[in-house]
């Protein structure tokens, strides 16, 4: 169950938690077309709390929109501010953020173009997505019978509410199983990306991520690439098959929610020694050294409230 915080921002408007309620009529819910943002705050090593990429998010919310055709009646500078001052409000040093735009109730049918465009943010306490064990020991993953959608059917940039039943079902199918979570393949087979993470595998020193083509263009994913750059690690953005996935000496997941998390097993094969190998344990500890604000070369990611 979500935590309930003191309070949500809609429509311009902090309201209590409870009062955020919507029509049934909110076409939104019938059709499923909506974008939205995950974004992390996190309480830093000095006590203060920073959100990590906000910038970054705010601007994938307005391309998501944008590719979506939506207007949002706000300024890209007052979501961000609404960020901190939410979080202030709410007394959180450590939550998760939810930006939301959905269009609402008017006329039905599939050309809502009068219907108004709602805002919210929402914000609440969240752990490890894929639990504090899969962070530290890695998870087990299984090829999802499940496509990932193709790049002319959903439009993959844009993280619209609407993608994630693709997700859903591949997440309840590999659960279902006994797996913590699913890889998705694109529409040619290659591996595409998890449910709701980016992918990365280690190959003979080289870290590999599938290009962005047909995967959500993930601000952890490229955060992880410009830390690997820096440390010297080779890195290609390249397609690779599931065998490849299979022989990997190490594979990880990337995502706002999941933050860094090895992979330790994809379909009952062990990946590498079936424990989280050095790179991923670098890149890990990197990554939560920056959004702790234990790395001043990228003060510049995070934006304390
Ligand atoms: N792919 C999908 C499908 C996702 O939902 C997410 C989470 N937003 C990601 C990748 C990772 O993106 P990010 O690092 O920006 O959270």
């Amino acid at each position: 169950m979500v935590e309930k915080a003191k309070y949500i921002w809609l429509d311009g408007k902090f309201i209590p938690w409870a009062e955020a309620q919507v029509h049934i009529m909110t076409h939104t819910l019938h059709y499923g077309l909506g974008v939205f943002e995950g974004i992390r705050a996190y309480r830093c090593q000095d006590g203060r709390t920073a959100i990590f990429r906000l910038r970054e998010h705010i601007r994938r919310l307005f391309d998501s929109a944008h590719v979506m055709q939506i207007d949002i009646p706000f300024s890209r500078s007052l979501i961000e501010e609404v960020c901190c001052d939410l979080l202030r409000r709410n007394g959180q040093a450590s939550a998760y953020l939810r930006p939301l735009v959905f269009v609402g109730e008017g006329v039905m049918g599939l050309h809502p173009q009068n219907n108004p465009i709602r805002v919210a943010l929402i914000s609440w306490v969240w752990g490890t997505y894929l639990g504090e064990e899969g962070l530290k020991k890695g998870i087990r993953a299984k090829i999802s019978s499940f496509s990932r959608h193709h790049v002319n059917v959903m439009m993959t940039k844009a993280k619209t509410t609407a993608n994630y039943v693709n997700s859903i079902l591949a997440k309840r199918e590999a659960t279902a199983l006994g797996y913590d979570e699913a890889l998705l393949l694109d529409i040619d087979g290659y591996v595409a990306e998890a449910s709701g993470e980016n992918i990365f595998i280690v190959s003979d020193g080289v870290l590999r991520t599938p290009p962005i083509t047909s995967v959500l263009s993930g601000i952890t994913r490229a955060s992880i690439l410009t830390m690997a750059q820096d440390l010297g690690i080779p890195v290609k953005e390249e397609i690779f098959s599931r065998d490849e996935l299979y022989l990997a000496n190490e594979a990880f997941l990337t995502g706002t929610a999941a933050e860094v998390t090895p992979i330790r097993e994809v379909d009952g094969r062990v990946i590498g020694p079936g424990k989280p190998g050095p790179i991923t344990l670098k890149l890990q500890t990197a990554f939560f050294d920056v959004v702790l604000g234990q790395d001043p070369r990228y003060r510049d990611w995070l934006t304390y409230i």
